[in-house]
């Protein structure tokens, strides 16, 4: 199966895709963990990202898009990946769809994990990942997802392929419920209509 995670910053994006990863033997994908790679490794990618990133704001689309493509197809071509930072954006869900559709590796299910925003930024204070996570930089994170990702979520709404958890219940619980939603996808998928 082909699964985006979508969730704010502090959603729990990251915990669920490891979870899920194990449960259902899919790579996890993530655009902010290859980034972030690259950029500790000072690659010419991480050099031109790093700015970027360190003001949590997003990066060129064709950056990501790139980055991402092989790793994504391969993934497709072995079963499904758990795909989680990208797309980000209305702009680059259409994108990736374009792409994507030609080779049979777009996404199948979109998982919004709902986590009321109060609760992101005690999250995400609590947790911090470096001095690069000022009180600032969260708050701007959020106002980017805010403008640019949740327009995303009617996008997969409309082609009847979002499902919704609430995000704000402990990591195991969560995780079940995304597994019994996916798991009512998949009986749909099979199921020629
Ligand atoms: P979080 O889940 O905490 O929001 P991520 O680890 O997904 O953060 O991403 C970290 C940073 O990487 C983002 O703030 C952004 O700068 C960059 N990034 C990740 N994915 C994308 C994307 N699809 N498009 C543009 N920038 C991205």
């Amino acid at each position: 199966m082909r699964i985006l995670l979508i969730g704010a910053p502090g959603a729990g994006k990251g915990t669920q895709a490891t979870l899920l990863s194990q449960a259902l033997g899919l790579p996890h994908i993530s655009s902010g963990d290859l980034l972030r790679d690259h950029i500790e490794r000072e690659t010419a990618l991480g050099s031109a990202v790093r700015g970027y990133v360190a003001r949590g704001d997003l990066v060129p689309d064709a950056v990501v898009r790139d980055m991402l493509r092989k790793p994504v197809v391969a993934a497709a071509q072995g079963g499904g990946y758990i795909l989680d930072g990208f797309p980000r954006t209305l702009e680059q869900a259409e994108d990736a769809y374009e792409t994507a559709r030609d080779l049979g590796v777009e996404v199948q299910v979109a998982v919004h994990l709902d986590v009321p925003e109060a609760d992101l930024v005690q999250r995400l204070l609590e947790r911090g990942r470096g001095k690069d996570d000022t009180e600032d930089v969260i708050r701007h994170r959020l106002e980017v997802y805010r403008e640019r990702t949740v327009p995303m979520l009617a996008y997969y709404a409309e082609r009847e392929e979002l499902v919704s958890v609430d995000g704000s219940a402990p990591a195991d619980d969560v995780s079940r419920a995304v597994l019994a939603l996916l798991e009512a996808v998949r009986a749909r998928l099979s199921t020629p209509t």
